[in-house]
């Protein structure tokens, strides 16, 4: 049944098929997901439907992987470009044999480590698997997720499920119900809401198909953890986000812009006392509302709206609560987003990467 959900600023945008569609909204427990519910969305994902989803990172899109039809719909419904590949989800260890091709026996290790888990590995593909999914690469970006919704789904529907994040193409990945709603409501047969994902970002992600292992996008997952499973584990310079990425065909989505909110971020980087003068000088021209952490809030000007996202010395609270803080609806009172930096230690990594994504200009203090 479908909710009634007044929201602002749907944006509907027409799909190339030419039609909106019905969007079947399920309601199910996070940890102990009704079988009955998900078996509706199971039978969707067979036929070749679209089913939005929860995962312990993000909410992802998700589209039965063999089924190349159900996989153009995918970049359809998010506006996605084609050559930015998907992630396929797995809810056991046999399902990997469906998608790789590849022997990871050496990389046992690493996968009793962190599957199921926040933390996508790449691996060579199995031709079986259509090259839409993964842009024309010979590798396949795979993930065993721990939400107990996105397992119970995957196992359900008996296919390893390709999903990008459930957001339109560019804006901040969806981490609140209220977030797919707005960016998915008739444009896939179903949406499954269980609430808040736990990290609220993205996985981390590490190519294991050419040689050396490398980071490619940090995530929830410190690299530091990893380094007694992957000793030489590369971390290239581009995934701090201050570089712009150039392209070398390894993962074509790092090419993007990501992370957009609909008003003008502006990330403010520097030593504190720098940044906190740097901060009122901005603010003190437009109207603002400055994200910042706990320890800092007291250090900006009064006058200015400051949203706290959590704690120095708690980064996975800093991280669960950016993007939805980056979408929250009531920011467009205001004329800027003013950030403050974060520590670059464990998840801290992967919020200054997103930081730098999103902002639409770093000012150095
Ligand atoms: P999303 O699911 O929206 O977080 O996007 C998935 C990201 O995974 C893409 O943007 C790519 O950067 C990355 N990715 C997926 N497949 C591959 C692959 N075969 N090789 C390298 N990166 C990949
Ligand atoms: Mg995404």
């Amino acid at each position: 049944m479908r909710e009634p959900l007044a929201l602002e600023n749907n944006q509907k945008i027409v799909l190339i098929d030419g039609g909106k569609m019905d969007t079947v909204y399920l309601r199910v427990n996070s940890e102990n997901p009704d079988e009955t519910s998900l078996k509706k969305a199971a039978e969707l994902i067979r036929k070749g439907e679209l089913v939005v989803f929860p995962t312990e990172t993000v909410y992802g899109l998700g589209a039965n992987s063999f089924d190349e039809t159900a996989i153009m719909k995918v970049f359809e419904a998010k506006g996605r470009p084609q050559d930015n590949p998907l992630i396929i989800h797995i809810s056991n260890m046999e399902m990997l044999k469906e998608v790789v091709s590849q022997d990871v026996g050496s990389f046992s290790a690493l996968m009793n480590l962190v599957w199921p888990g926040p933390v996508t590995l790449i691996f060579d593909k199995n031709k079986e698997i259509p090259n839409s999914v993964t842009a024309g690469l010979k590798s396949v970006a795979v993930r065993f997720p721990s939400h107990p919704v996105a397992q119970e789904l995957i196992r359900l529907s008996g296919v390893p499920i390709a999903a990008p994040s459930a957001n339109l193409s560019g804006r901040p990945s969806p981490t609140m119900e209220e977030h797919v709603i707005e960016d998915m409501d008739e444009r896939v047969s179903c949406i499954i809401l269980s609430g808040p994902t736990v990290f609220g970002l993205e996985s981390t992600i590490i190519d294991l198909s050419r040689g050396r292992p490398s980071l490619l996008r940090p995530g929830p997952i410190d690299p530091d953890q990893l380094k007694g499973v992957l000793p030489d584990l590369h971390v290239p310079e581009f995934v701090s986000g201050r570089k712009e990425y150039l392209g070398d065909p390894m993962s074509p989505g790092l090419k993007y812009r990501h992370y957009s909110p609909d008003i003008p971020l502006i990330l403010v980087e520097g030593e504190t006392g720098m940044v906190v003068a740097k901060v009122g000088i901005l603010a003190g021209r437009k109207k603002s509302l400055v994200l910042c952490s706990e320890e800092m809030k007291d250090y900006y000007p009064v006058q200015v709206k400051k949203v706290v996202l959590g704690s120095r010395d708690n980064l996975l609270e800093v991280a669960s609560n950016l993007f939805k803080e980056l979408r929250n609806k009531e920011n467009k009172e205001y004329s800027q987003i003013i950030a403050e930096p974060f520590p670059e230690t464990g998840v801290g990594l992967a919020i200054m990467n997103r930081l730098r994504k999103a902002a639409w200009k770093i000012e150095r203090a």
